[in-house]
């Protein structure tokens, strides 16, 4: 929460939005929630997906020196243990003698009192424990046996299959440093306070690359990689002036990095993290080979030495930057309405390529069987190459402003003229018209999906 009630009001209305178009719902709302989780909804996984696609699009498909993996969720408890992760993935927490609350104890100053929401537990003189350490990580135990060699964990980051792959993926895919390795999932942390809508969550997911290389190129890469992130941003349409960058100072960086960038942006909450770059060293592989007994080195053909490579990790959270495009988009105008009066229009204005529904495809009047039939074929030409919405109902003005709300770009009207009713010059065009500027041109059908293919380059 923040102290401005601006930006609150301002939240609480992106919130309300989401659930009321579909974005994001409570998980086992109708249970009363689960706390720290979310289920998207139709437009939301939609959103989510077009992210998740242009992140692998620019950052594997595109790329040759960038493979993929998709890792096991279930995680070896040795990996974890190597990685340090079990017994010291932890946060501290401190508990209110009065209200039972619990907080985390370097987080005290941001949350709210559950008695006194107006104020922090400090203000309010709540009565709280020393900080303990309270382990973060999802324990479980595979097969029929509840022994402790049955012990697994769902893992707190995608980071650790990539490294414990890491001999079989340069093997199989013949790379040469530098090289990365890509992986979007679902990581588990049982964060103490999850707050900020999805923003803390205890289920989330991350697009995580481990681009290995020499120790001497690390810090250069580190910076390299933090630019050609923040460019990413600035594609997906956040702009470059609601980012910042921390340069995270020594001994609040994680134990194994030398070098650690956050990528934060300024939500409505206040500015925070969306991405770590971190310069890991060779620290993971180092004791993955230590522990396992099974060193992990690369072969230099040209120079014949083995090394261990070091390594960068630009790890993005995914549910995070689905809530910064969220918020980035949200707005709200008046505007002058059919009838001469102002009216207030909620807009969200996506970038086309996150936008979940591409294009609304209207027949101007439902009850005229040729608009209707060829407002289906227009349909039926862009369906196969992106999401569209059909809708035939209310007046065309309605129609827009549910599609404003949602963030659909663009949307084509099919009316008489369309169907050569008021002769050959304009039969066969629509009139497409844009959310940002609300103003309309004739298309021709044919050139329709080049049209909306060419806004979202
Ligand atoms: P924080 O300091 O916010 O707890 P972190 O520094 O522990 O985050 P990392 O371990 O660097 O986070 O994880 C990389 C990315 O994963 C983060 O930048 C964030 O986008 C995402 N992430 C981490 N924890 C969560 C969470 N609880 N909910 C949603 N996303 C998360």
């Amino acid at each position: 929460m923040s102290s401005d009630p601006d930006r609150n009001e301002r939240m609480e209305k992106i919130v309300s939005l989401c659930k009321r178009r579909g974005f994001i719902f409570q998980s086992a709302e109708m249970y009363g929630g689960l706390n720290g989780c979310w289920d998207y909804g139709p437009l939301g996984a939609e959103l989510k997906r077009n992210l998740k696609n242009y992140w692998w699009q620019k950052n594997v498909v595109e790329r040759d020196d960038i493979v993929g993996l998709d890792g096991s969720i279930l995680t070896h408890q040795e990996v974890l243990k190597a990685s340090g992760h079990v017994g010291g993935f932890s946060d501290p927490m401190v508990d209110c003698r009065t209200c039972k609350a619990r907080f985390r104890a370097d987080q005290v100053a941001e949350q709210r009192c559950p008695e006194k929401p107006s104020r922090n537990p400090q203000e309010n003189g709540c009565d709280l424990t020393e900080p303990r350490e309270f382990d973060l990580m999802f324990k479980t135990s595979v097969g029929a046996s509840s022994d402790e060699g049955a012990v697994a964990y769902l893992r707190p980051e995608t980071a650790q299959s990539i490294f414990v792959q890491f001999k079989n993926v340069l093997e199989t895919s013949r790379q040469k440093l530098p090289f990365g390795i890509a992986q979007i999932g679902k990581a588990f942390r049982n964060e103490i306070n999850p707050r900020n809508f999805t923003f803390r969550s205890r289920e989330f997911e991350q697009m995580e690359i481990e681009f290995f290389c020499r120790g001497e190129d690390g810090l250069r890469l580190t910076d390299e990689w933090l630019e050609a992130r923040i460019a990413f941003y600035e594609q997906i349409g956040i702009p470059r002036d609601k980012l910042h960058v921390l340069d995270v100072p020594d001994g609040e960086r994680a134990h194994y990095s030398s070098k650690t960038y956050d990528i934060e942006y300024d939500f409505p909450f206040g500015v925070q993290e969306l991405e770590g770059v971190a310069y890991r060293t060779d620290y993971d592989l180092k004791k993955h080979g230590e522990a396992s007994g099974k060193p992990i080195e690369y072969f230099d053909e040209a120079t014949k030495e083995k090394l261990v490579p070091h390594v960068v990790e630009p790890s993005a959270g995914c549910d995070r930057t689905v809530l910064a495009l969220i918020c980035e988009a949200f707005d709200e105008e008046s505007v002058t309405g059919d009838k001469g009066k102002e009216e207030a229009r909620t807009v969200m204005r996506f970038d086309p390529k996150m936008a979940p529904v591409k294009c609304g495809v209207f027949p101007l009047l439902k009850n005229k069987p040729e608009l209707v039939a060829k407002a289906k074929e227009v349909k039926a030409l862009l369906a196969p190459l992106m999401n569209v919405f059909y809708d035939e109902t209310g007046a065309v003005g309605r129609r827009y402003r549910r599609q404003d709300e949602i963030g659909t770009p663009f949307c084509a009207t099919i009316d008489f003229d369309t169907v050569g009713e008021n002769g050959p010059e304009l039969e066969g065009t629509v009139t497409v018209r844009d959310r940002d500027s609300m103003a309309q041109e004739r298309v021709k059908i044919a050139e329709l999906p080049g049209y909306i293919a060419g806004k979202m380059a």
